[in-house]
């Protein structure tokens, strides 16, 4: 894995000096990250890029992961469907279920870090034990809190407000609550096998491997196969697109262990597709950094025709690739895009199969599109720069009442 020595010529010097400085009054001090999958979806990933990086800055970080039976994962993709804005029946049954799931985890789970730091609604009622512990905590929203179903809210923010702060992707998705709220978007690693340069031999051998066609042009969505990813959308789409243009559409999944909805989805998208044999649908293992990797860089256009989004890594992704993006104006994603700049935002199936049509068919623009996304990306959305605002979170919960940190 890379160390932050290396990251020196893309980020800059100050960045990396910044970093050095801002965790050294931090050492020692122990942190603990809970989140409720260990590997797909955006927070797995970006998990595992900072904590060995803050292992490497001398501050001890485990990693741990809630544990739940299908029941639980099932209450709390409801959770997520409901805080995303979604219409979701929750019943008293289903609340009993997650209160007593994370009651087993707490019995089992060792909360005496100095920081713990909590990501969604999965793990968030695991602050029940923090009046014994006396140790600080944090809540990292990484969903679109903009418009959450009142109920699933209402039940959630009295254990949100016992926290010391909570940490959200986009201004747009403060809410009303007693505790500080932070704004900290997520970040790519760029790096990582997802994210680093890779040579057009090793671009075309893995299509190859993947038996995936270079005779059109490549229009790719990569994301669990999720309602709210609209991945039945991006076949409208394209399916009224290819009247005008000739290309190959690529819809790029897998699962993740806290979503249950994501085999009957696939199984939905398989059926839409079948019959069109410019539609590949490919679920990979959520391994397959490298694939994905390639597959962004192999296409022509990038879409995340997302109706809700905390924030959407897969955008990150391909705009630091340089890609020209067809995206959902759902939650963060118009932080990463402005319209018809950095990439082009849209908010129905029509206007995506109009600028699917427009960008393969104006080059020049789509990789204008493309340049100017990177660049944003290279100056906002990396991770040392993430890493930069966890360190002076890390600060301001040694000690919420200081107004000011001294480095020296
Ligand atoms: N991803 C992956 N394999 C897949 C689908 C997604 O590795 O089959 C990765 C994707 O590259 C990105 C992350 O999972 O890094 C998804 O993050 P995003 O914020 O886009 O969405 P989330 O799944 O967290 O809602």
């Amino acid at each position: 894995m890379p160390r932050l020595e290396e990251y020196r010529a893309l980020v800059g010097a100050d960045t990396l000096e910044e970093l050095y400085l801002l965790a050294r009054p931090l050492r020692g001090r122990s942190v603990l990250h809970v989140n409720s999958t260990a590997v797909g979806g955006g927070v797995a990933e970006i998990l595992s890029r900072m904590v060995p990086l803050l292992h490497e800055l001398e501050i001890p970080t485990r990693w741990e992961v809630v544990k739940g039976g299908e029941d639980f994962y099932a209450v709390t993709k409801k959770f997520h469907n409901a805080l995303h804005g979604d219409a979701q029946e929750v019943s008293p049954r289903d609340y009993q279920v997650y209160e007593d799931t994370l009651d087993q985890n707490l019995a089992q789970m060792d909360l005496g870090s100095d920081i713990v730091f909590i990501h969604d609604p999965q793990p968030a009622a695991l602050v029940k034990k923090r009046q014994a512990l006396k140790n600080r905590w944090l809540w990292r929203c990484h969903i679109d809190l903009s418009r959450p179903s009142p109920s699933v809210w209402e039940f959630l923010k009295p254990y949100v407000e016992q926290y010391d702060a909570c940490a959200v992707s986009a201004p747009s998705f403060a809410q009303k609550l007693a505790i500080p709220q932070i704004m900290i978007p997520p970040s790519i690693d760029p790096l990582s096998d997802k994210n680093r340069e890779l040579e057009p031999e090793q671009i075309a051998a893995i299509l190859d491997r993947l038996h995936i066609p270079a005779d059109k042009p490549l229009v790719t969505q990569v994301s669990r196969f999720d309602r709210l990813k609209d991945p039945l959308g991006v076949i409208a789409a394209f399916q009224k697109a290819r009247a005008h243009v000739d290309a190959r559409l690529l819809l790029v999944g897998g699962t993740a262990d806290d979503d249950p909805e994501g085999a009957q989805v696939l199984q939905e998208v398989r059926q839409q597709a079948a019959g069109d044999p410019d539609i590949l649908v490919l679920c990979l293992p959520p391994t397959s950094h490298l694939e994905i990797n390639a597959i962004q860089r192999a296409s022509a256009v990038i879409m995340q025709k997302s109706l809700r989004e905390g924030f959407g890594l897969t955008v990150t992704e391909a705009l630091w690739k340089g890609k020209p993006v067809i995206a959902g104006a759902a939650g963060g994603i118009p932080l990463q895009i402005t319209h018809k700049f950095s990439g082009v935002l849209v908010h129905s199936v029509d206007g995506a199969a109009y600028w699917l049509k427009q960008l393969l068919s104006e080059p020049d623009f789509a990789r204008r599109l493309g340049e100017n996304g990177r660049e944003h990306v290279r100056q906002n959305f990396l991770l040392t720069r993430h890493l930069r605002d966890a360190l002076m979170l890390f600060h301001f919960a040694q000690d919420p009442s200081r107004e000011m940190v001294r480095l020296g």
